[in-house]
């Protein structure tokens, strides 16, 4: 038997987000702080938070106070939501005291069902007062990681959020996060204090979003190629490590005909929330960035992200192209690495300031990012492992569709690593990989005649594999720790692991580059699950110009009016009655009466 709120959830769901039912382990969540309850929600990024606590504040009494950090996105969150008829809306430094006091009088008439706050509002004795009297019907705490120290976006502000249940101890508390780590878990459950609440752990797979992981030769041009045959005109986040690199990146998409935009910290504040404005409003804009930008976007139909640069940890790789399809669509999560990713990171590392213990750990996070990099198993089981979970090979990333063969490198390691030694024991020099790779080729390039390189025993002893094969057994020597690298100038060094591999047979077994890359299946697949009946496309694209026009007018994001995937049902069922309208996913009571019409009427034009 359903119990009257839980009856009351859905009603809601339905009539004011247009939404048939509840996604897995969102009905639990809403039910659990529907009636009282605290939680703390591990979700993956598009897997339905913001229902968890939106829900429960339109059914319980009084207003749902959101904190969250996002204090650039509050404004369309709240047009997001007035969309839907619900009355929302935020506190943040960026209004005036007029508009202030206007919300607060709101909040204190009883007349918002939902109030975003930026966290150091709550550092205000006179934001705690308004509080005390109002109603509050939940606390949500958005982007609960933020309290986590050791985290990568930790915010000094939500460490005093553990006081809130001190002093409102009747209110729920709901925390959710998309990263969560066993320890990030941990952190964040002592620090809001919330050990006793409900734990949701909901699965962090994404099944639409096809993960692949590509050797890096030109990083640039291959990046154009992803761009021009599987996702032209669509949306896109392409994260690079450094300002300068997001520069050039966006000028080179620029130059060959894509629209791009840079946004880096580097850049005004103005330009960036322009930049930003601009990739949530139109339709198809890239953004190249650093990892600055994105932590709360949720535009719904961002179609891909691109990382050009490793990133720094399998958490933060999660997070950033967890970005790409939201609403459900195929979405692609592509990275290009190679060689010098890994040298670049060692020495950041090296160089970074903290302690040895802070080294060892972001040691250990660029570990795990190379093993999944280096990975001859399903990506996604690689991934959802790291998250503690469990899953079967899945058919939607590069392994999995174009299988890598694994090769016994252990003599091409025991060359290349002796080449290392012999350098070291016998001429007292240290080289990085072109120098080691030049002599074990037999190449007499000047530096090798200038060092006299090819008096070497081991010069000329590495025909059989081509460059790029060198290059990839060193990378893969290097992600494996059986090599380092030292300095500034990444040259190579031996490790207690090479040791093994040279004089105690250990067995090296690599990654060979599957020849078919992975993309040709994609096509089939976005065809499969995505493209549109043929007859549906010409309508599809009047509704868009519709919604473009209509968001426009409004100056709100086109996703505020509809998402893609509700206007991709719209044009394959071709509605004739705003009953049969109000029957498709995403067209809830408000958005019906406001656009019903003029839909209909768009649909018969
Ligand atoms: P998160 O905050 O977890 O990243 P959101 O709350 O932004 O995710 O939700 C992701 C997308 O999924 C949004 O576009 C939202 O409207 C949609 N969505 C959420 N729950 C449902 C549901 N039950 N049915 C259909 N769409 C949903
Ligand atoms: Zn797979």
């Amino acid at each position: 038997m359903t119990s009257p709120e839980v009856s009351e959830t859905l009603q809601v769901l339905n009539r004011v987000f247009g939404y048939d039912s509840f996604r897995q382990g969102q009905q639990e969540i809403v039910d659990h702080v529907t009636s009282g309850g605290d939680a703390l929600v591990l979700m993956p990024t598009g897997g339905g938070k913001s229902l968890c606590y939106q829900i429960p504040a339109l059914v319980r009494q009084g207003v749902g106070v959101v904190i969250s950090p996002l204090i650039a996105l509050m404004q369309d969150q709240v047009d997001a939501l007035r969309a839907l008829g619900v009355r929302a809306g935020f506190l943040n430094s960026t209004q005036d005291p007029d508009e202030r006091r206007m919300v607060e009088a709101e909040f204190l008439a009883g007349e918002l069902d939902l109030l975003y706050l930026a966290p150091e509002r709550l550092r205000v004795e006179s934001t705690l007062q308004l509080l005390d009297r109002g109603k509050v019907a939940l606390f949500a705490i958005d982007e609960a990681h933020c309290v986590s120290q050791w985290g990568h976006d930790f915010r000094p502000d939500y460490l005093a959020l553990s006081d809130l249940h001190e002093r409102w101890p009747d209110v729920p508390r709901i925390a959710l996060t998309a990263t969560a780590t066993k320890a990030t878990h941990a952190e964040i459950a002592s620090r809001l204090k919330l050990e006793d609440a409900h734990h949701f752990v909901a699965s962090f797979d994404r099944p639409n979003i096809q993960y692949r992981i590509v050797p890096k030769n030109e990083p640039k041009k291959q990046l154009l190629d992803l761009l021009r045959s599987e996702h032209s005109g669509d949306a896109g986040i392409v994260y690079c490590l450094s300002r300068k690199s997001v520069e050039e990146t966006a000028d080179f998409l620029v130059r060959n005909g894509i629209e791009a935009l840079p946004y880096h910290a580097g850049l005004d504040a103005r330009t960036r929330s322009e930049h930003q404005a601009r990739f949530l409003r139109e339709d198809g804009l890239v953004v190249v960035a650093t990892i600055a930008f994105g932590m709360g976007i949720d535009k719904p139909d961002v179609r891909f992200v691109a990382h050009l640069d490793l990133p720094k940890s399998v958490e933060g790789y999660y997070q950033e192209t967890g970005r790409a399809g939201r609403d459900g669509l195929p979405s692609t999560a592509w990275l290009a690495y190679g060689l010098q990713d890994v040298v670049q990171q060692r020495k950041l590392i090296d160089g970074s300031e903290g302690d040895a213990a802070h080294r060892r750990k972001q040691s250990a996070h660029l570990d795990a990012m190379l093993a999944l990099c280096e990975t001859v198993e399903c990506r996604r089981v690689q991934l959802l492992a790291y998250f503690g979970q469990d899953g079967a090979a899945c058919g939607n990333c590069d392994t999995c569709l174009a299988p890598p063969e694994s090769w016994d490198g252990t003599v091409a390691a025991q060359k290349l690593l002796s080449t290392v030694v012999r350098l070291r024991r016998e001429r007292r020099q240290k080289f990085g990989a072109g120098q080691i790779i030049d002599i074990l080729l037999g190449r007499k390039t000047s530096k090798v005649v200038q060092h006299d390189h090819d008096s070497l025993s081991v010069f000329g002893v590495g025909t059989e594999l081509a460059e790029s094969e060198w290059r990839g057994v060193v990378r893969q020597l290097l992600a494996k720790g059986l090599l380092a690298v030292e300095g500034d100038y990444g040259t190579l060094v031996t490790t207690p692991g090479s040791d093994e591999v040279l004089y105690q047979g250990r067995q090296v077994l690599l990654r060979r580059e599957p020849k078919r890359a992975a993309k040709a299946s994609t096509r089939t697949r976005r065809a499969e699950t995505a493209e549109l009946p043929e007859e549906a496309a010409p309508v599809f694209e009047k509704l868009r110009a519709w919604r473009a026009a209509t968001a426009k007018e409004q100056g709100v994001p086109a996703y505020v009016i509809f998402h893609d995937a509700t206007l991709r049902q719209i044009a394959t069922e071709r509605p004739s009655t705003l009953a049969e309208l109000g029957g498709v996913s995403g067209v809830g009571e408000n958005k019906l009466a406001k656009y019903g019409e003029q839909l209909l009427e768009a649909l018969s034009a």
